[in-house]
């Protein structure tokens, strides 16, 4: 009798559970100087990008973590014209904030150009966010961009990768303190922050370290359903640098004139978001 094996991946949250589904086939495996990138195929996510051995994305549920990231923030923005996304090297961030055709400005800065390469040709549904003329990319470091920067920017977008190797300078009060210094009147930040259930303590220091550099009342979480993600609800940490409180704020005139048309991201789902379970609002008081 033919054998034929069978191959699974997982993602380990703790040493003793994790995230386990069959790969069809691997696309390709590759080493960037940075970080080990594999595409898979799959039977139930359609194609899965992993870096370090964890899930960035999958065709299934990426539109909820990059509407969720793009959107909100834009929406909240008041008559946002420039917009800088750190990290994101899929492409599928920039997909959505290329949305808003009105912007005069859309700067996306990704460390490592094999993450975007492989996206434009193994996973061009998010890939082709780059192919939008309006994006500027520039392969560089994040960190380093935001440092004595005279530009400014009316949102910025963290879409980074887990805070170590490379991305461990992205949740730290130095840098939040220089998103800020580039941030107009009103301007805000997102950043990917973790979950509230495996990694409460990755959540928190985004979160304490945004606080530092925005003030205590002017950052707050936002959460989203993502069946992929540990814990499958993941946290945008949120910080403003004046005005209202960005749940309260939304353009529903730039919203209609749009005309968009998402999977995930509502009016309803703008506010909603917002709203925390007890648990995790207890995290939240440290
Ligand atoms: N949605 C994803 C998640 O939360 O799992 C994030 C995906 S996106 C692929 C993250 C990107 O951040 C990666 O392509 C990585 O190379 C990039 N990145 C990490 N550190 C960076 C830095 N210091 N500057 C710019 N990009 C960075």
């Amino acid at each position: 009798m033919a054998y034929f094996p069978e191959l699974w991946f997982t993602e380990k949250y703790t040493g003793t559970c994790g995230f386990t589904f069959k790969v069809k086939r691997v696309l390709n495996t590759q080493q960037s100087p940075l970080q080990r990138l594999d595409i898979l195929e799959t039977y139930d996510f359609g194609r899965v990008m992993l870096l370090d051995g964890l899930i960035m994305f999958t065709e299934r549920d990426e539109f909820v973590y990059h509407e969720m990231i793009a959107h909100l923030p834009l929406f909240a923005a008041h008559e946002p014209k420039d917009v800088l996304i750190i990290g994101g090297g899929d492409g599928g961030t920039a997909r959505e904030v290329s949305k808003h055709t009105y912007l005069n400005s859309i700067t996306n800065v990704e460390i490592d150009e094999v993450v975007v390469e492989n996206s434009k040709k193994y996973t061009p549904f998010v890939g082709s966010g780059f192919d939008n003329d309006r994006v500027n990319l520039i392969i560089g470091d994040g960190i380093e961009f935001v440092k004595n920067k005279s530009e400014l920017y009316d949102v910025v977008i963290v879409d980074s990768t887990d805070p170590f190797g490379p991305a461990e300078g992205l949740f730290n009060v130095e840098f939040y303190t220089n998103v800020r210094n580039i941030l107009r009147e009103g301007g805000i930040v997102v950043a990917q922050a973790e979950n509230a259930y495996y990694d409460k303590r990755w959540m928190m220091r985004s979160v304490n370290n945004m606080r530092k550099a925005f003030g205590v009342d002017n950052v707050a979480i936002y959460q989203a359903a993502i069946p992929t993600y540990p814990s499958g609800t993941w946290v945008f940490a949120i910080g403003w640098k004046s005005g209202e409180h960005p749940r309260d704020r939304f353009d529903s005139d730039r919203f209609e004139g749009l005309g968009l048309d998402l999977k995930y991201y509502n009016p309803e789902i703008h506010r909603a978001a917002f709203v925390l379970p007890n648990y995790v609002k207890e995290i939240l008081k440290g």
